[in-house]
């Protein structure tokens, strides 16, 4: 039998405390270690489940140095978890360092399954989840933010960011200038607690509501940006065809230029269309 130790990556509640489950509270209780993001505010999860293993750092700051005492330690026989503040770890928190040398160590890595803001304001937005993509955090900086809005004018997929209470209003508002006024978007707030929030419409009209009372603004936020829907009655067979034709030799965008010339129709119409067909 192997004497190493294995690593478990546990989720914690985003909000509201009952959000754990069964299995995370017996790993923490069993484990030999946990590394946890800020174990001061991890404290207050762990004395309320009645938990007093052992809390160690792991955050942005110490990670490089701390994922290799902890390797040590795995290889030594220990059992870690990582948590982090809220949520699953590694998930636009700390981690990702910790778990890479554990893999390319051989050190098995057990993920256990549970909170997720993104998850959880996709599964009620109402959005499509067909296809999403998760973004993490928008870059802090006005041009870096204007450029990743930028691309998803034509993103056919809903795109989900976290932000700031300090810098929603801001985002929707570069949203509202990148993307227009009419592009859907949610904003789930405060997710599985007493204020949770989920308000849906057009940007300009999400904007509008977040002005309207500093109260809209305060607290966590999970933003989702719908893709751009794609009206396929719009477009023959005959121009879908050519379509498909001319992109089997030519970039898309020229694809979509010479079938909208031929058939009288929109050039973003069809690259959008373009977009969701296969490559080959
Ligand atoms: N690891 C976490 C997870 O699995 O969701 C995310 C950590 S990230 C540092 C924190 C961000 O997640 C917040 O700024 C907010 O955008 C989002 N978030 C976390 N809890 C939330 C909640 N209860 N409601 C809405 N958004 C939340």
């Amino acid at each position: 039998m192997s004497t190493i130790g294995q690593l478990y990556i546990v989720p914690t509640p985003i909000g509201n405390l009952a959000d754990m489950t069964f299995r995370a509270v017996s790993v923490l209780t069993d484990v030999d270690l946990i590394a946890a993001e800020d174990t001061r505010h991890s404290q207050k999860l762990m004395q309320h489940y009645g938990i007093d293993t052992r809390l160690i750092s792991l955050h942005d700051h110490n990670e490089g140095q701390r994922a290799q005492q902890l390797l040590e330690k795995l290889q030594q026989g220990s059992n870690i978890a990582l948590i982090s503040d809220a949520g699953t770890p590694l998930i636009s928190d700390p981690g990702y360092g910790l778990v890479n040398v554990c893999r390319q160590a051989g050190v098995k890595v057990i993920p256990l399954p549970g909170a997720c803001a993104a998850i959880t304001a996709l599964s009620a937005a109402g959005l499509a989840t067909d296809r999403f993509k998760f973004e993490g955090f928008l870059p802090v900086k006005k041009l870096a933010r204007t450029q990743a809005l930028e691309v998803l004018a034509l993103e056919t997929a809903t795109t989900v960011f976290y932000e700031s209470p300090r810098r929603i209003a801001d985002t929707v508002s570069l949203i509202v200038e990148t993307l227009g006024q009419e592009r859907p978007v949610v904003l789930a707030k405060e997710l599985s607690k007493t204020f949770e929030t989920f308000y849906s419409g057009s940007a300009g009209e999400c904007l509008a509501w977040l002005l309207a009372d500093d109260n809209h603004q305060r607290g966590e936020f999970v933003l989702l940006i719908s893709g751009v829907k794609v009206d396929k009655s719009m477009v023959s067979n005959e121009a879908l065809s050519l379509l498909k034709r001319l992109m089997q030799e030519l970039p898309l965008k020229k694809a979509a230029a010479i079938t909208a010339e031929q058939f009288g129709l929109k050039k973003n119409t069809l690259y959008q269309l373009g977009l969701t067909l296969p490559e080959s």
